[in-house]
């Protein structure tokens, strides 16, 4: 190990060269050496030597197994020990390691050098006959199945017996004659399967121990655990030959696995588990029960206090938490294995701030050592993952579908959104499962823990609103059949009854019955709060958030924002109290009714303006004015017409004229507004009469919505608050669209302002989310002073998809086909649309160069899609609140 810097050298100089070429162990094990942690004497055969072993099919390349003798002889000038020799006879392991750390998927064959003559040898020198038998049979059955291909039952049987016979317990027990003979029927169980024998030459074993690593890079473990990690088939394994040291020669030697530092919180403390009188496999395998590594503090101080030094020169040395192997041979330390540890979302934060804080790292490289996964974390509940394992075991798992929402969630069955509602006001945990959901469900889904439809894909109505009030989600699982009439789900052969327990995880997109345990991450962590703090530092973008009403935008304020980037204004609408004047406007035809509908409405969206003016002091807030075409607040077709089968049914049995007559109002109400619903029914309401064009057709309802912005906004100021509201007009296609609505709106606007004698500080601005206003955006921009970019319409306008239909179905094929690199809806397409936000920009700002352009559409909370935003110089991301930290710090990593 003593040669890293030839190794550095021929690796073209980089650490990732030499881990590449010697693996992550053997790199390490090199590395270890060169900073003066005591390693055993070895060497590492490379990556190369691999696979030319495997494009050969099978020969070692030339020279090689004389430069393995060479470095053998080496070990032994510097060990005093002679390999194969009876007399003082050295032993090895023979490790595989490649690159990319595949835990347990390759093989390791340990005791390398004993045969009957040099086991004897062993003896004498260390009298221990028990230890080096069993260290012998150790070696035949590694060897046996590592490298023959010995089913390892076989051995095990063998041993369960040796127990039987002594009438021990534990292997620990054994005597050193019943290790003898089960060394011996070991090698007879080897003979009996195979044919040949285990070799007695030291050399022979570590040639066919050698091949048998280099051979285990396409194990079929190995293959599929690249598939699943995403790692090149190409890259193979190092073969590391180590020189054996023994935790298992008595009471003052121990073996043990450690972590520098806690990886569930990060706290800086280590952690391990520890052995005494052991040998290194025996901690991993939980064939006895470990101890606390702090014990080993009391049992051997003096090794501990070493291990502890070299815990900390290695932290140091890496400038990450490190996880360690480590064997104490009578009192001496060897250090195995290092590695950078694996830790929790919790964990990963705390230790990279606290490393920048120990000035072991700069505050850049923390801020890029968290991903904005972890920082998920922090926001949503998790289930257990013991308690996953454990539900997987039992057979409570259920299915499958989109993870849109993440978090963990568990809750009875409601099939609806009141029913939802009334169990939840009664103190239940709720789940609501539907076919999908609608507007009209978003009391339901407020109220319930979680949510679970059968259809529906990333951009649904279920998906954007769980994502919106941060609620986990699983939409789309095909499996699922719910019968209403029953009121129970049907889910593979299982059935579940409304008001059973179900646990859904939305960050995987699975579904359980029964409860699972839940384990909730605080935002409050001063860690975390501190490492956004930086990366607000480093970022560009500004991170703004999409709320509707004030308490999300309370929250979002806390988590970060900047301002609103969307309110979408016709959530106002779907109120209960507010329904039936919003009804009334659209059924009415006459326009004194309309305007006293509208009048009617003006209060309550003033007051929520007025809100989130407040929640928003100091910051800009953008409305979205009305955008859904009108058949969205009305019932839907089928339930009308369910509705008044219904009544025909009932009046054919009512008795009394009084019941006749409130059944016939009944009918007449409904029908009049299956009959509306039915004239304003649309082929394709996506691109019908909707945003600015229901707006310049239907202006009264715009232009209330104006007055209750700037009434709102002249209140709130008398009050001291500081408000800046932008309004934003929808689905702008051509300029004069946008020139005749805010013509009419700003003058509204000015009315209003006249009328109270105050002044705003406003803007008005538009969506850029046709392909048409993109490619015009500098004749849109000589009337908008901002733009915001509706990024799931303009995906859908411009591959001409429908994201509800395309998600749930062709999308998926398409993508596990390889034809799209990615979902479009979650991440931005930066060829097709990406592009065409780029002419945006550049045309809108070449005629208004200080133009504010924003996006509002789901990406703006996707890693990859706020790189991007960076890059095309936008000037903030809107997301949901929940979004706002990952935003935070995604801006800062696209920056740095
Ligand atoms: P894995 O990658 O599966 O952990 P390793 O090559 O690290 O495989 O080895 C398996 C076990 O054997 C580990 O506990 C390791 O510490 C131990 N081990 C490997 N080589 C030696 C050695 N030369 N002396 C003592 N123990 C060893
Ligand atoms: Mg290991
Ligand atoms: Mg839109």
């Amino acid at each position: 190990f003593d040669e890293v810097e030839a190794a550095e050298k021929y690796a073209g100089g980089t650490w990732d060269g030499v881990r590449s070429l010697l693996g992550g162990k053997g790199a390490n094990l090199a590395e270890m050496a060169r900073i003066g942690v005591p390693v055993p004497p070895g060497f590492t055969v490379t990556t190369e030597a691999c696979n030319a072993y495997l494009a050969s099919g099978g020969k070692f390349p030339e020279g090689l197994w004389e430069q393995e003798l060479e470095a053998l002889k080496a070990i032994e000038r510097n060990t005093g020990k002679v390999f194969g020799d009876a007399a003082n006879p050295l032993l090895v392991s023979c490790r595989s390691g490649a690159k990319f750390s595949m835990p347990g998927m390759m093989d390791t064959v340990l005791n390398i050098g004993l045969n009957d003559e040099t086991a004897k040898g062993m003896v004498e020198l260390t009298g221990d006959e028990r230890f080096v038998y069993d260290a012998y049979r150790r070696l035949v059955q590694m060897f046996g199945n590592v490298v023959m291909g010995v089913p390892d039952d076989l051995f095990e049987e063998v041993i369960t017996d040796a127990r039987m016979k002594e009438g021990v317990e534990t292997d620990a027990e054994l005597s050193a004659e019943a290790w003898k003979t089960v060394t011996r029927e070991f090698q007879a169980i080897c003979r009996r399967q195979k044919g040949y024998g285990f070799p007695r030459d030291p050399f022979e074993q570590l040639r066919l121990a050698t091949e048998a690593v280099f051979k285990s890079w396409n194990g079929k473990r190995a293959v599929d655990y690249r598939n699943a990690a995403g790692i090149s088939h190409d890259l193979g394994t190092a073969v590391s030959i180590v020189t054996m040291v023994f935790g298992n020669m008595g009471d003052d030697s121990a073996t043990g696995v450690a972590m520098t530092r806690n990886g569930s919180t990060g706290e800086r403390q280590i952690e391990g588990d520890y052995l005494t009188n052991a040998q290194g496999e025996d901690v991993v395998a939980g064939i006895r029960l470990t101890k606390d590594l702090s014990e080993l503090e009391r049992e051997m101080p003096v090794a501990y206090a070493e291990f502890e030094d070299v815990a900390r020169k290695l932290e140091q040395h890496y400038r990450e938490m490190q996880d360690v192997e480590f064997t104490i041979e009578k009192g001496k330390l060897w250090m195995l294995q290092t590695r950078d540890g694996k830790r929790t979302a919790q964990a990963a934060v705390r230790i990279a701030v606290d490393m920048a804080e120990e000035n072991l790292i700069s505050r850049e490289d923390a801020v890029l050592r968290v991903t904005p996964e972890q920082v998920d974390f922090f926001l949503h509940p998790q289930f257990d993952r013991k308690a996953v394992a454990a539900a997987r075991a039992s057979g409570t798992f259920l299915g499958s579908g989109l993870n849109v929402s993440p978090g963990a969630a568990c809750g009875v069955v409601a099939l609806d959104a009141d029913l939802a509602e009334k169990w939840s006001k009664e103190g239940k945990d709720v789940v609501m499962v539907r076919p999908e959901t609608k507007p009209d469900d978003v009391h339901g889904m407020l109220a319930a823990r979680g949510i679970l439809t059968s259809r529906g894909g990333r951009t649904s109505h279920a998906a954007l609103v769980a994502r919106q009030f941060g609620k986990p989600a699983v939409v789309g699982v095909s499996e699922l059949q719910i019968d209403m009439n029953r009121r129970q789900m049907r889910i593979k052969d299982e059935i579940v009854h409304e008001g059973d327990w179900i646990s859904i995880d939305g960050t995987v997109g699975e579904l359980f019955l029964g409860k699972l345990s839940t384990t909730v991450p605080d935002i409050r962590d001063p860690w975390l709060i501190k490492l956004l703090s930086w990366a607000d530092e480093f970022r560009t973008l500004g991170v703004w958030t999409n709320a509707d009403y004030p308490k999300d935008a309370l929250r979002a304020r806390e988590y970060g924002a900047e301002g609103i980037g969307l309110c979408r204004s016709e959530h106002m609408f779907f109120e209960a109290e507010r329904l039936p004047y919003v009804l009334k406007m659209i059924m009415t035809d006459l326009p004194i009714e309309r305007r006293e509908a509208l009048e009617a409405v003006l209060p309550f969206q003033r007051e929520d303006f007025a809100g989130l003016f407040r929640a928003m002091d100091g910051l800009p807030v953008i409305i979205r004015l009305l955008d859904p075409p009108l058949h969205e607040f009305l019932p839907n077709h089928v339930d009308l017409r369910r509705a008044l089968s219904d009544i025909k049914i009932r009046l054919q049995h009512a008795d009394n004229l009084e019941k006749i007559d409130e059944l016939l109002q009944q009918f007449k109400e409904k029908e009049q507004l299956l009959k509306r619903a039915e004239s304003l029914h649309e082929a394709n309401p996506m691109l019908g009469m909707r945003g600015v064009r229901l707006g310049i057709l239907v202006p009264e309802i715009t232009t209330m919505q104006v007055r209750a912005i700037f009434e709102a906004a002249c209140i709130v100021a008398k009050e001291g608050v500081e408000v800046h509201p932008e309004v934003m007009i929808p689905l702008t296609a051509h300029v004069n669209e946008l020139k005749v609505q805010r013509r009419r709106l700003e003058a509204e606007a000015r009315q209003v302002m006249t009328q109270k004698g105050q002044s705003i500080d406003y803007k008005f601005g538009t969506m850029i989310e046709l392909p048409r206003a993109a490619l015009t955006a500098d004749q849109i921009a000589e009337h908008a002073e901002f733009f915001s970019y509706g990024t799931n319409d303009l995906t859908q306008t411009t591959y001409g998809i429908s994201r509800d239909d395309a998600e749930a179905g062709f999308l998926i094929d398409y993508i596990e086909e390889g034809i799209l690199p990615d979902n479009p809806f979650a991440t931005i397409d930066e060829d097709g649309v990406g592009q065409l936000m780029k002419i945006g920009i550049e045309k809108g700002r070449s005629v208004r160069p200080d133009l504010e352009c924003g996006i509002c559409g789901e990406h703006g909370g996707d890693p990859a899609s706020i790189a991007l935003c960076h890059k095309l110089g936008l000037t903030y991301v809107s997301c949901s609140p929940f979004r706002v930290p990952v935003a935070r710090l995604a801006a800062a990593h696209a920056a740095i």
